[in-house]
C-alpha cells in the first residue's frame, strides 16, 4: 500500500468535499481526509475507510490557520514521505443577493477572502515543494460560475465572486509557474449542487464531484490551468 496515491482534500467533513473523498477513495487511493474539527475528520474518515477500497485517514486542517495548516501538512509528509494531490475544496458563501459591491461588508468580504481565497493558496504552497521533488501532483481548486465575467449579470454575492475569480487566476498563474513541472494545476466548478451551501439544488453531489475527481486523477498529458465544468473548459 505504499504506493498508493495520497490526496489531500479540505473541508472533507461534509458536502461536496466528502463525496470527492469518496470517489478518490472507491479509485483506490489514500485520502487524507482533512476538516476544521478534527474529530469530525476522524469520524467522516473511520467511515469511508470501512466501506472503501482506498484508505481514508482524518486530520484537521483549518485554512485560515497558518499554523494549523503548516501542522497538517508536516504531519501528512513525515507520515506517507509524499502528496500526490490536493483539492482545494474547503469553501464559505457568506455574502449574498442582499449584499452589493456599493456598500460592502469588509468583514464577511475578508472572511471570504482569508478562506476561499488565501486559504486555497496557503495550502497550495504548502504541497509544491514535494510535489516537484517528486516530478508529480495534482491540484484541483473549487470553483464557481459566479466567478465568470461572461456570465454575471446580477451584483449578488460580489465577495463570493471577486474570492472565486481570483481563485481562478491563482490557478492560471500558477499552473504557468509549474508548468513543465508534472504538476498540473486546474480550478473546477462543480455546478449548482445540493448541499449544506446550496440547499435548493437538485445536481448530487455524486455529479458535483465528478469533476474536480477527474481533473485530480489526470494523466500526465494535462489539460493545465484551466478552469472546468462539467470535464469542459469554461471561458471565465
Ligand atoms: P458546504 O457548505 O456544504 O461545505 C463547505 C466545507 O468547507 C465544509 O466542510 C466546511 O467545514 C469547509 N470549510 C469552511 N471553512 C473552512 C476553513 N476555514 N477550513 C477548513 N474547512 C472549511 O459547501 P459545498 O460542499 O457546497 O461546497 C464545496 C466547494 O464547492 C466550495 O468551495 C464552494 O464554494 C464550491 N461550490 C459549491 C457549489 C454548490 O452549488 N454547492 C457551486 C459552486 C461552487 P465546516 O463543516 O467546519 O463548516
Amino acid at each position: 500500500s505504499t504506493a498508493r496515491r495520497v490526496a489531500v482534500v479540505t473541508g472533507g467533513n461534509r458536502g461536496i468535499g466528502l463525496e470527492i473523498c469518496r470517489q478518490l477513495a472507491g479509485l483506490d487511493y489514500h485520502v487524507v481526509l482533512t476538516a476544521r474539527d478534527a474529530d469530525r475528520a476522524d469520524e467522516q474518515a473511520r467511515s469511508l475507510d470501512a466501506s472503501c477500497p482506498g484508505e481514508v485517514s482524518g486530520l484537521g486542517l483549518d485554512v485560515v490557520d497558518g499554523p494549523s495548516v503548516d501542522a497538517a501538512f508536516r504531519h501528512v509528509r513525515k507520515q506517507h514521505g509524499r502528496i500526490d494531490v490536493l483539492v482545494n475544496n474547503a469553501g464559505i458563501a457568506v455574502d449574498g443577493p442582499e449584499h452589493r459591491p456599493s456598500s460592502p461588508d469588509f468583514t464577511r468580504i475578508r472572511r471570504t477572502l482569508e478562506t476561499n481565497l488565501l486559504g486555497a493558496w496557503r495550502c497550495c504552497a504548502e504541497v509544491v515543494p514535494s510535489m516537484r521533488a517528486r516530478g508529480y501532483g495534482r491540484i484541483v481548486n473549487l470553483s464557481s460560475t459566479m466567478a465568470s465575467l461572461e456570465l454575471t449579470r446580477s451584483p449578488s454575492s460580489p465577495a463570493y465572486r471577486i474570492s472565486k475569480t481570483g481563485l481562478n487566476m491563482l490557478t492560471r498563474t500558477l499552473a504557468v509557474e509549474l508548468d513543465g513541472t508534472g504538476i498540473l494545476v486546474n480550478a473546477a466548478s462543480p455546478g449548482y449542487t445540493r448541499t449544506d451551501m446550496s440547499p435548493d439544488a437538485e445536481r448530487p453531489v455524486e455529479a458535483g464531484a465528478d469533476t474536480p475527481v477527474w481533473l485530480a486523477t489526470l494523466p500526465g498529458t494535462g489539460p493545465t490551468g484551466q478552469v472546468f465544468l462539467d470535464r469542459r473548459a469554461l471561458t471565465w
